[in-house]
């Protein structure tokens, strides 16, 4: 049997060990436990102990308070001496996590390592980190770097301003698509290589991994690259991090899981395109990886830089403030021309379903495919049509198990919902009154490849989204043909709007950017902003065409504020009319949210739920700083038969909304008894949407 607790004295001269374990959410906030080993550990130390019956990963945590006198500690099963410890400030990032994102130390601390590290023994594991060391004992000295480019004016002014910055204090990089952020990075880059440092850089998306990975190893050829992201193989992932955590390799690129990459040598962050939503996770711990990584930068006195065209607006605010230094790129690299904005109003179109393109943008599209130049149509929305209906009695595709219509899909005539993965046949007739004139309602990215089609005979037309890139390879093999210009219109989701830098396109239309405009999502204006400004900045990135690049949005709403920055390529005035906005409705950056999450069987059992909870919040000591909102269904409220509702949780003040989460932490797991229908609960910290 399996007593931990046994008074006695066996075990008083062994050490006392601190380790974490990962252990289901919400039951290891209690912190580390205590084991004892024949001698002290280095926090950070990867072991195999004991826990219940059976034996688990641990890691060695930096002590708190030891076990009382006369408690019989289990011993340590393992330790594995062959990985150096990950060290007292890699503990100190992940507790900080676990802390603020309110959750269990080692949930977090085993989560963001490399699985196989687990699943190799002490041996194994100690001939990897070998292999590893002879084979970069062996490798050729470094050879000298690629000469630069001279940086241009602008370029060079920031690269003067960060050299002059306070080590840790971050900055934000704000620079227009084409300004050369790029470079900026490549020689702050450089300058902490020179120093004998290592360099990450976050990037938003493991598709713009590989482009910004050519780009660094072209300039740093000698030197040892590696990516981190959620698409490599067991194996190559544990190779990389090893890589990182051994000092081995110098530039460290990955998506947001990365920033908890040991790194000894660390000597820069960069977080490039630091407001993009994808930095935030979105399941277990609910992390911002730029926020993490600007925490990390501040604890270890490294220089973090945050780079975007369309900065965030609570780094925005930040740079306001004085508290990130403010660094602008101007211009365009070479003077390229940023493309001319216009809006069609929709209004002016007779009464009827609007058509795909409105007629200028057509004859626009259809002169850049005359030149042999490159269009870029941005649709949001996946499939052919959002949903089908009878013209007959009104029936609409709606999936069984959510509350959402499941979207056509023309290519294999099937029905899918988007939110749960149910699928089924388009069926032949209504299935409430027979009727076999089912119609699509609306416009997918498939449908809009399917007209263009038909409006541009001879063009030659390719998309790219979810569904068209599910191979692995795929989306590569698709920007391949856009960059061999084998594609003349492309169609795609937020996925083409993203880094891609596609040489030949001088159009640039959203079809329908109207969608976001009047979300109740308080960020959807903010983001729609940002996609949109990015999608601009793919038309005329090469000077010989920029003269003529455009973009088109065909709109409802014409007079829009948004529209109008937009047209002015001001982010500025969009910034400070949004600011202005948040600032008047109390939301982030000058409020600080939480929200708590419940999934359950029936609205009215999570709804009960929040309501004990709200209950519960309401008795706290400092409840009195926070506002408890009523409890809210999600916009989509049920997805594969749950039940899905929250409740915001709001306070001026970050530290009063900590302490209150910390406090409610205990009783919301204590309420589990009395609400046994509750499948889980969450607490989302500064969530992305609300
Ligand atoms: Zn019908
Ligand atoms: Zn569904």
């Amino acid at each position: 049997l399996n007593v931990v607790l046994v008074a006695g004295n066996s075990g008083c001269n062994q050490n006392q060990v601190a380790v974490v374990v990962e252990t289901p959410a919400h039951s290891a906030l209690a912190g580390p436990l205590t084991y004892r080993h024949e001698r002290a550990l280095e926090p950070g130390t990867l072991l195999r102990v004991p826990l219940g019956r059976r034996t688990t990963a641990g890691l060695s945590w930096p002590a708190t308070t030891g076990a009382p006198d006369g408690v019989e500690l289990r011993a340590v099963v393992e330790a594995f001496d062959a990985l150096p410890a990950l060290g007292a400030q890699w503990c100190a990032l992940v507790e900080f996590a676990a802390r603020y994102y309110q959750r269990g130390i080692g949930e977090v601390a085993l989560a963001v390592l490399p699985p196989e590290l687990r699943r190799l023994g002490a041996a194994q594991l100690a001939q990897r980190v070998a292999r590893l060391r002879k084979a970069a004992a062996e490798a050729p000295p470094p050879h000298a770097d690629e000469p630069a480019p001279a940086p241009t004016a602008a370029q060079g002014d920031a690269l003067a301003r960060l050299a002059e910055l306070p080590r840790s204090a971050p900055a934000l990089l704000h620079g227009l698509t084409g300004s050369g952020k790029t470079e900026v990075y490549l020689r702050s880059a450089e300058r902490a290589l020179t120093a004998g440092r290592q360099a990450l850089v976050l990037v938003p998306e493991i598709n713009l991994t590989p482009q910004l990975e050519a780009r660094f190893a072209a300039r740093f050829g000698g030197r040892r690259i590696v990516s981190l992201h959620s698409a490599l193989t067991p194996a190559q992932r544990l190779r990389a991090w090893l890589l990182a955590h051994l000092g081995l390799a110098d530039l460290v690129l990955g998506t947001r899981l990365a920033v908890f990459a040991p790194l000894p040598r660390l000597g820069l962050i960069v977080v490039d395109e630091e407001h993009d939503p994808s930095y935030k996770q979105q399941e277990g711990a609910r992390y911002s990886a730029r926020d993490l990584a600007v925490w990390r930068g501040r604890q270890l006195g490294v220089p973090v830089l945050l780079g975007s065209a369309t900065p965030s607006l609570e780094s925005w605010q930040r740079a306001l403030d004085g508290r990130y230094a403010h660094v602008a790129l101007p211009a365009r690299v070479g003077d390229a021309a940023l493309p001319t904005v216009r809006l069609f109003d929709l209004n002016r179109l007779p009464r009827g379903e609007a058509p795909a393109l409105a007629p200028p943008i057509i004859d626009a599209v259809r002169a850049r495919v005359e030149r042999g130049e490159q269009a870029l149509l941005l649709l949001n929305r996946r499939g052919y049509a959002p949903v089908l209906h009878c013209t007959n009695c009104g029936w609409k595709s709606a999936c069984a198990h959510c509350s959402a219509w499941r979207v056509f899909h023309k290519v294999d005539r099937t029905l899918r919902c988007h939110h749960c993965g149910a699928q089924q046949r388009v069926p032949r007739h209504c299935p409430d009154c027979g009727n076999a004139d089912i119609a699509p309602i609306g416009r997918g990215t498939e449908r809009l490849e399917e007209q263009l089609a038909a409006l541009l005979p001879g063009a030659r037309i390719g998309r790219i989204d979810a569904d068209t890139t599910r191979r692995a390879g795929a989306l590569q093999a698709r920007l391949a043909e856009v960059h061999a210009g084998d594609i003349d219109v492309l169609v795609g989701t937020q996925m083409v709007a993203k880094g891609h830098d596609f040489r030949r396109v001088t159009l640039v239309a959203a079809v329908n950017p109207d969608s976001a405009l009047f979300a109740s999502d308080f960020r959807a204006a903010e983001r729609l902003f940002a996609l949109l400004m990015q999608a601009a900045g793919r038309a005329g990135r090469d000077r010989a065409f920029s003269a003529s690049s455009e973009m088109w949005l065909q709109t409802w709403h014409p007079q829009h504020a948004l529209f109008a920055a937009l047209r002015a390529h001001d982010y500025d005035a969009f910034a400070a009319a949004q600011l202005a906005e948040r600032r008047a409705a109390g939301m982030p950056p000058f409020a600080h949210l939480a929200l708590l999450r419940t999934d359950a069987r029936s609205a009215d059992a999570a709804q009960a739920f929040l309501h004990d909870a709200a209950s519960a919040a309401a008795t706290l000591p400092g409840a009195d700083a926070v506002m408890v909102y009523p409890p809210v269904p999600l916009a989509v409220a049920r997805v594969a038969g749950i039940e899905r509702m929250q409740m915001l949780v709001e306070s001026a003040s970050r530290p009063a909304l900590q302490r209150l989460l910390a406090a409610w932490q205990p009783a919301l797991q204590a309420l589990r008894s009395r609400h046994r229908t509750v499948q889980r609960w969450a607490i989302d910290v500064d969530p992305h949407a609300i």
